[in-house]
């Protein structure tokens, strides 16, 4: 037990109701956080760990639309199918709610309510897209556009995905209504903001100041990167007819903005969970002795950093955030991971072909944890970790001990004799285990974490390798009994530390080791490993050996591959349904156009950007620039010399400060990549026209 319990609140982002979950949303959010409360629990500290159903929000009543259902129909479908994958991963939540319970209801108005009473808005009337067609205003996700700061052709009203942007509905180019495709009009209408600006000097000493040191640099990079660009008011309400009305004169017809009453949702959960359970809610919101930590995907730490923090220090008596542990992506085989486009892992899905596996993927994904950069699960990478990690070495070395203590002793722990020096290296490196695991997790680097008990595991297999008590049982009996108790130590601890990142098996080896509840005096904990010699004393009974893991075969892995395939094959069907033809151009209108065969001479990424490459281009007539937005598609390298067809008389025009003269015909391949427009017979030249 810890000799400071502290108190702790943690949340794990509210998942959004209109899909199950899949792989990327347990990698990026709650498995680390499971962890996190699992292992400040075995500390002895007070953990509230609480999450909940994100029901509001326009992108659940443009699925309602789509399949002649209500919001209602669509979040009830998914709140469920949600709420049992994270029961049947082990995700430990003390409570999981819903944002359109009554609780939550009464807690965000109320919120909000206060904020408006005490002058924290901003009234405005301001002119909003609206579908005259659909006789709706278009907040959000109703409407879509053009990226001001990205060129993203599919950016939404509320956020660009590809960029990452926080974009008010009327920054759009080009906007179009989601509902119908109409054209959006302007039209007046009023809605309360939060005027983030007004926050910049406290955000700017809280955070950039404050958590300069302990927050993780990815997040506090983009903190940095959105207030240095200065911060806007925001609208906190929306036209809408799904979600909580506002609650002041003024609001009819009007909902909160679902990301105003999303994160009042954490604080709802704690409610609900310290009346069950006969609780004070208030001290795990409002005691400045108390920790919150928020675990998020990168694509909301603009939310948890600057917007909900505002609402928090407006509001008042709140406490702040302490840390803010956002990971990066997680691809599937190469590629972004998708709801939409049904590229995904899903887990009640894993769990029909992997039943009782929930330990492995778990583990693969704290493996592959995407804690500092986007990274990639593979199947292949998948039955590696099984086979190679869990069950050559975690598995065999539980198996061996239980099998041996069983055949040697009748499952009782021996009495050990004197220590060689090998027992005295062994017992004094599993001692330091605890310590060191424990120093990750508080750092939130859960993969090293887990590193570090599999090195234990190591520990424990490369020990009865070395001692081989199955050949020494025939010449010297007595020292058997030392490794084999030796070896019964390294067990249970494994038992112990292996409970935050793999519940079901800890539970399954302390049942074996006959360790839980009323079997033993003094239950070992996690500090007691590293303190006292005897976790299963000489003379304690261990149970029967059951598998803890089993081999993965390749039949499997092609399986999966195969449900990908299909996948792929289905979305490149879908990417084929050609573009209906444009107007009729005219022959004249075509001969205006000067097409031309041309050779990149040189490339290169156009500084600060991610898409733009800067090319120096043969066009037969000279050498010009271009600027393309292709450097998501091609290295620099890959190419210099190619052919392209080039529009050499489009009007210039200046990108990032460097004028482009033409433009290079790109078309997609059915997997979305970019490919040329590509002039590769032999002998054509630079500078050919194309007619
Ligand atoms: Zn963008």
């Amino acid at each position: 037990m810890s000799k400071n319990p502290q108190r702790f609140t943690i949340t794990a982002a509210l998942p959004y109701t209109n899909g199950p979950i899949h792989i990327g949303h347990l990698a990026g959010v709650y498995v680390p956080a499971d962890i996190y409360s699992r292992f400040l629990r075995m500390q002895g500290h007070d953990v509230a760990f609480v999450c909940g159903s994100d029901e509001h929000g326009v992108p659940i009543t443009i699925k309602a639309k789509k399949e002649g259902v209500s919001p209602q129909d669509v979040v009830d479908k998914y709140n469920s199918i949600i709420k049992k994958s994270f029961e049947e991963f082990g995700v430990s939540f003390d409570n999981y709610s819903r944002t359109s319970g009554k609780t939550h209801h009464d807690t965000a108005s109320a919120f909000f309510k206060k904020m408006y009473e005490d002058g924290k808005f901003i009234e405005e009337s301001t002119e909003q897209l609206y579908d005259a067609e659909a006789n709706q205003f278009l907040a959000d996700r109703f409407v879509t556009g053009t990226c001001p700061k990205c060129g993203n052709e599919e950016a939404y009203g509320d956020q660009c995905e590809s960029c990452g942007t926080s974009l008010n509905a009327t920054d759009l180019i080009n906007p179009k209504s989601a509902i119908t495709g109409a054209v959006p009009t302007l039209k007046e209408t009023k809605h309360w903001f939060l005027p983030l600006d007004q926050y910049e000097d406290w955000l700017k000493e809280w955070i950039l100041k404050g958590h300069k040191a302990d927050w993780k640099s990815n997040v506090y990079g983009q903190v940095k990167s959105w207030i240095d660009d200065g911060l806007r008011a925001r609208a906190v309400t929306r036209d809408l007819d799904w979600g909580i009305p506002v609650p002041v004169e003024g609001g009819d017809g009007k909902v909160l903005y679902v990301w105003f009453d999303a994160p009042i949702g954490y604080i709802s959960s704690t409610k609900e969970w310290a009346e069950r359970e006969g609780k004070d809610w208030e001290p795990y919101w409002k005691d400045e002795n108390t920790k919150l930590v928020h675990f998020i995907g990168k694509d909301n730490i603009v939310f948890h950093c600057i917007i909900f923090p505002v609402m928090l220090k407006a509001h008042g008596n709140y406490i702040l955030p302490e840390n803010v542990p956002a990971n990066e992506f997680l691809n599937l085989e190469g590629k972004k991971l998708s709801t939409s486009k049904n590229w995904a892992v899903w887990l009640h899905e894993y769990l029909e072909d992997f039943p009782g596996q929930q330990d492995v993927l778990r583990y693969v994904l704290t493996a592959n944890a995407p804690e500092t950069k986007d990274n990639d699960f593979t199947w292949k990478d998948f039955q590696a970790r099984n086979n190679n990690e869990l069950v050559a070495i975690f598995g065999n070395f539980i198996n061996r001990v239980i099998v041996l203590t069983n055949k040697y002793y009748d499952g009782i722990v021996p009495e050990p004799g004197n220590y060689t020096e090998v027992d005295e290296r062994t017992i004094a490196e599993l001692k330091a285990y605890p310590a060191v695991i424990a120093s990750s997790i508080e750092k939130y680097r859960f993969r090293e974490a887990q590193g570090e008990l599999m090195n234990l595991a190591r520990l424990g297999n490369k020990y009865l390798a070395d001692e081989e008590p199955w050949k020494q049982i025939k010449t010297d009996e007595e020292r058997v009994k030392t490794i084999m108790y030796v070896a019964l130590q390294i067990a249970s601890a494994l038992s112990i530390i292996s409970e935050p990142f793999l519940p079901f098996t800890s539970e399954k080896l302390k049942r074996m080791l006959n360790q839980s509840g009323e079997s033993m005096e003094n239950t070992p904990d996690w500090d007691i490993i590293g303190t006292k010699e005897a976790l299963l004393p000489a003379g304690h009974k261990v149970g029967k050996a059951e598998l803890l893991f089993s081999k993965i075969e390749d039949e499997q892995m092609e399986k999966q591959l195969e449900k990908l395939q299909a996948t792929k094959a289905a979305n490149e069907m879908e990417n084929q349904k050609a573009e209906p033809q444009k107007d009729i151009a005219t022959f004249e209108d075509f001969t205006k156009m000067d097409l031309r065969v041309g050779t990149i001479v040189e490339a290169e990424k156009m500084p600060k950007t991610k898409k733009l490459l800067v090319l120096k281009v043969d066009t037969g007539i000279d050498q010009r620039t271009i600027v393309s937005g292709i450097a998501e598609h091609f290295k620099p390298e890959d190419i210099i010399g190619k052919k392209v067809t080039v529009l050499v008389n489009l009007a210039p025009r200046k990108l990032r400060g460097v004028e482009s003269e033409g433009m290079i015909l790109m078309t997609e391949n059915a997997e979305g990549k970019l490919v040329f427009v590509n002039p590769d017979e032999d002998g054509v030249k630079s500078g050919a026209t194309i007619n």
